[in-house]
Formats: C-alpha cells, sequence, structure tokens
C-alpha cells in the first residue's frame, strides 16, 4: 500500500526524455527510467484505497499496490517476483503498454494517478541489472509436443508458460527474428530489441525452440504482410507431429484506403514502412528502402501505428509531417467523474508528436494526385475534406475541400484481420470479422472448432495491445495444459 500519507506528501513524477535533437539523432530508446529514490516516492503515492481497481484495469491483473509497497520499502527482488506472477515480459509492458491501470487508480479520481507504469518499468530494468532474471526450467517432463505459430507477445508468453508447465514447446516464426509486432511494428527508439533477445535466451534456456523463417499454412498471392520465410509447413504435417498446435499469428492485414490514386509511387502502408526501418537498424541491408529523408510526408491514421510513422519520419529527415485523424479532437482533459475507472478518450500527444508534427483532426482523403512529367505516376499531393459526425455518421463539410503537398503518404488506420490463409489451411471458423473464432470462458476457452487448435492473441480478438497479448497467451497456455494433461496449475 505504500506510504500511509505518501498521496499527500509526493507529487507525481513522471520518466523524463532526452531532448529532442538529441534523440532525433539516433534510434535508441530516449526514455529516462526513474531513479531508486524517485521510484520509492512514487511508490509511497499508492494509497490503502481497499479496493484497487488498477488490479481490474490491467489486462494481465498485475499485483500493483503490492509491488508498489514492495518498492517503496526497497524490497526491489521481492517486487519482481511479484510483477513476474502476472506477467511474463514487463520490459515491453514498461516500455509501450498504454497503462489502463492508471485511468482506474483510485487516486486519480481527484489527483493525478500513481506512476504504476514508471514503477514496473524501474522494477523491470533493475531484476535484469542485478542478475534476478533467470530461466526456470521445468521440474519435470510431460513428454507432450506443443506447437506456437506466431513469435509476437502472445505466442512468447504461452511458449514460456506451457515450457514452465513441462511440454516441448516449438514456436514457428515467418519472419527472420522472433517478436512479432514488437520485432517489426514497434521502433527501436519506443522498444530496443535487445529486450526481445534476451527473452528469447531465457526461453531457450527454458526448453523452447524457435524456428524462424518456417511459415505454417498458405500465404495469399500478392499480400504485402512482411513475410521472409525460405519453408512452409502444412497445416496437417503440423497437427500429426504436435499433440497440440496454438494460432498466435496476430491480426497482419492492413486496412486500405481504396481512393483514386491509391496506385500511385509513394503511398504505403504504415507496415511497409515501419519493418524495413527495424531491419536496418537490425544491421539489414535493404534493396530500396522507403525513406522519408527530405519529403512532406501525410500519415494517415491517428493511433499508435501512425504516431510511430511520424517519429520514424522525422529520424529519416522529413521535410514536414502532418497526421490525419478522420474523428474530431478529443478534449484535453477527461470528464473524471464520468471517465473512471474506464479509458477515457482524451487529446494524447505521443513523444514522437512532440518531435515535430502539425495534427489535423476531422479529415477524410478523397483522392491521391499524381505529379506530370518526371513526376508521372508518383503521389505528389492528396485531396481532402473535412468532415462531420451526426448519429455515428461521417458527413462532409461542403466548402472544405483543400490540396495538400504529399511525397510519402503512410497508411496507418489499423488493421482488419489476420491473414486468412493460415485459419484456412487449419480449417479453423473465423468470426464475423475473420478473426479466429474462439472464446475466452474458464472452461473451452481459446479453443477452437478444429480439435487440438487453439488461438490467442491479435488473431483471436483482432487488433489489440501488447498487454492483451500477454495475457491471452497465458491464458491460452492453461487451456491448452488442461487439453494435454486433464487439469492445470498454471495461473489464469
Ligand atoms: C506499429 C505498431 C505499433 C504498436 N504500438 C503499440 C504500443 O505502443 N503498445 C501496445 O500495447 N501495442 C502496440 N501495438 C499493438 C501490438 O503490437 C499488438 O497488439 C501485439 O503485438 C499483438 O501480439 P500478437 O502476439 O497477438 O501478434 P503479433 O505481434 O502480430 O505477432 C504475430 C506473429 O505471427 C507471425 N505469423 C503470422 N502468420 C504466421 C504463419 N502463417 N506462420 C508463421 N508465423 C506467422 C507473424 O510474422 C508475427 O511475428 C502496435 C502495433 C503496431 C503495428
Ligand atoms: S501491464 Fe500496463 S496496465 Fe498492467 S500494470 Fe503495467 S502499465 Fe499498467
Amino acid at each position: 500500500m505504500g506510504k500511509v500519507t505518501g498521496f499527500l506528501e509526493f507529487e507525481r513524477l513522471d520518466e523524463g526524455y532526452e531532448p529532442v535533437q538529441a534523440r532525433l539523432k539516433n534510434w535508441k530508446e530516449f526514455v529516462i527510467t526513474l531513479a531508486e529514490d524517485q521510484a520509492r516516492d512514487q511508490g509511497a503515492r499508492c494509497m490503502d484505497c481497499g479496493t484497487p481497481f488498477c488490479n481490474s484495469g490491467c489486462p494481465v491483473n498485475n499485483i500493483i499496490p503490492d509491488f508498489n509497497d514492495l518498492v517503496y520499502r526497497g524490497d526491489w527482488q521481492g517486487a519482481i517476483e511479484v510483477l513476474h506472477q502476472t506477467n511474463n515480459f514487463p520490459e515491453f509492458t514498461g516500455r509501450v503498454c498504454p497503462a489502463p491501470c492508471e485511468a482506474a487508480c483510485t487516486l486519480n479520481v481527484n489527483d493525478d494517478p500513481v506512476g504504476i507504469k514508471s514503477i514496473e518499468h524501474a522494477i523491470i530494468d533493475r531484476a535484469w541489472a542485478e542478475g534476478w532474471v533467470t530461466p526456470q526450467p521445468a521440474m519435470a517432463r510431460t513428454g507432450r509436443k506443443v506447437a506456437v505459430v506466431g513469435s509476437g507477445p502472445a505466442g512468447l508468453a504461452a511458449a514460456q508458460q506451457l515450457a514452465r508447465a513441462g511440454h516441448e514447446v516449438t514456436v514457428f516464426e515467418k519472419n527472420s527474428r522472433i517478436g512479432g509486432l514488437l520485432r517489426y511494428g514497434i521502433p527501436d527508439f519506443k522498444m530496443e530489441k535487445t529486450h526481445i533477445d534476451r527473452r528469447v535466451g531465457q526461453m531457450q534456456a527454458e526448453g523452447v525452440v524457435f524456428r524462424t523463417g518456417v511459415q505454417v499454412g498458405a500465404w495469399p498471392k500478392g499480400s504485402k504482410v512482411t513475410n521472409d520465410a525460405a519453408e512452409t509447413i502444412d497445416a496437417e504435417a503440423l497437427k500429426a507431429q504436435f499433440d497440440a498446435v496454438l494460432l498466435s499469428g496476430g491480426a497482419e492485414v492492413s486496412r486500405d484506403l481504396p481512393v483514386p490514386g491509391r496506385d500511385l509511387d509513394g503511398v504505403h502502408f504504415a507496415m511497409e514502412f515501419l519493418p524495413q526501418q527495424n531491419k536496418v537498424v537490425a544491421g539489414d541491408k535493404l534493396k530500396g528502402q522507403i525513406k522519408a529523408t527530405g519529403k512532406h510526408v501525410i500519415v494517415i491514421g491517428g493511433g499508435d501505428t501512425g504516431s510511430d510513422c511520424v517519429g520514424t519520419s522525422n529520424r529519416h529527415g522529413a521535410a514536414s509531417v502532418t497526421q490525419f485523424e478522420l474523428m474530431p479532437e478529443p478534449p484535453e482533459q477527461e470528464d473524471k467523474p464520468l471517465t473512471w475507472p474506464y479509458w477515457p478518450t482524451k487529446l494524447r500527444t505521443s513523444s514522437s508528436h512532440e518531435e515535430g508534427c502539425q495534427r489535423e483532426f476531422a479529415i477524410a482523403t478523397k483522392e491521391f494526385i499524381g505529379g506530370t512529367g518526371k513526376d508521372k505516376g508518383k503521389v505528389t499531393a492528396l485531396k481532402t475534406v473535412h468532415v462531420e459526425w451526426h448519429d455515428g455518421k461521417m458527413v462532409e463539410v461542403p466548402g472544405t475541400e483543400r490540396e495538400y503537398k504529399a511525397d510519402l503518404v503512410l497508411l496507418a488506420m489499423g488493421f482488419t484481420a489476420p491473414v486468412a490463409g493460415v485459419l484456412e489451411a487449419f480449417g479453423v471458423e473465423r468470426d464475423g470479422r475473420g478473426n479466429a473464432k474462439a472464446h475466452t470462458e474458464a472452461v473451452g476457452g481459446y479453443s477452437t472448432n478444429v480439435d487440438k487448435v487453439f488461438a490467442a492473441g491479435d488473431m483471436r480478438r483482432g487488433q489489440s495491445l501488447v498487454v492483451w497479448a500477454i495475457r491471452e497467451g497465458r491464458q491460452a497456455a492453461r487451456a491448452v495444459d488442461e487439453y494435454l494433461q486433464g487439469a492445470s496449475t498454471l495461473p489464469r
């Protein structure tokens, strides 16, 4: 519970950032983790509120008051033990989670919430530095074999839990490196990839086998989804070789904008642009990287992916960066009595926005305009219109059409569904949105219509968050363990 009077004595202290001009020169993380005494004071702000809404606001149900208290008391080793009980990878969430727990914090009713995410970040970074994060191989082996398809946070969390339950786990990943969107979506400046490599090392020591560059099932022709696979494994072969299969292949099909001019050069999905840069940072030599250097960049889509395109474009040295959002500009402050403890709609300004970006709200793109002469076939401008929303319907505002100069357009409007080929190959039924159909109830959760085939993460729930993927991976692991053993001691 921290210190009884802590919330009266200490103000919230957010993590600092390196100055913009310094951080724009490289791809490194720039968040400055709280020092020990700062984290102690922040932990002290946790009140004895009785019903910790933060705990249910956190999708993995981190036991937040307990680790806050342990940090306040200086027991950092105890704090990481508590954190690891519910979260396999706090170094991922401590960096990229939007922290719905903080929206739910009781102190947030009429004050600034406890800085839970920054405390989580400080605990796990210290734990790695002290050597407290070590492999935990199973005491006994079950002899049962599980295939996990996809190595994003859902697949990794499931694989770690299943290996610790004693199963032989093999993770199949079509791309050349492990991590899913943590590796190829989220830029290094938000999360350096050594964090994934370190966990992969831990999991290998726990017995998990990783097979990269291996695609499971069919792949649709012409797909623009990143795929480095040099080898394909048939769904039936996989089912024959393993006692259970978990599909955690994400929801990788980007939402398109099929307006006139979509085929012009210079109009790309965000997920063509971002993975290339992450590969370059990893040392890959690419032919023809999409670069924003010296260009007028328009990012269409106001979410996390769009924000990552802004940060990447600025690091490339773009001439200008403008981000479009279809929805109207939200209020700067939420109406707390109305929204608490839920996630409020409010204007969110990311560190990438702070690095330089013009933001336009309630704007729709009607056309991509191509150039003439040497610019023939290339995008040079966008035709837009302002929109209003009436009863959930979008209406164009007459007389608001205008053109924006653009040499590079990045489509970051979210993801519609998983790549269908994988689910079709296994004969897995899909829900109305094209995701793998499986519920999350305690009994029969995460199982699909196909015997021994389970699904979790974005592939089951649609595009979401890292913390939700970890939750689903953990819960699906328990479901698979129950299927294989009849009962499970893994936590749900
Ligand atoms: C640019 C971007 C930024 C984001 N930023 C944030 C953020 O800041 N915070 C946050 O919480 N969330 C963020 N997200 C969302 C988050 O990354 C995802 O919700 C999360 O990674 C989903 O995890 P997953 O394991 O379900 O799937 P994924 O991470 O998508 O992993 C799926 C993996 O399966 C592999 N795969 C797919 N099909 C096959 C096949 N047939 N054979 C073999 N392998 C296959 C894929 O290659 C991929 O590696 C972001 C997403 C994007 C795109
Ligand atoms: S995982 Fe996210 S929601 Fe949960 S405690 Fe950490 S920051 Fe909060």
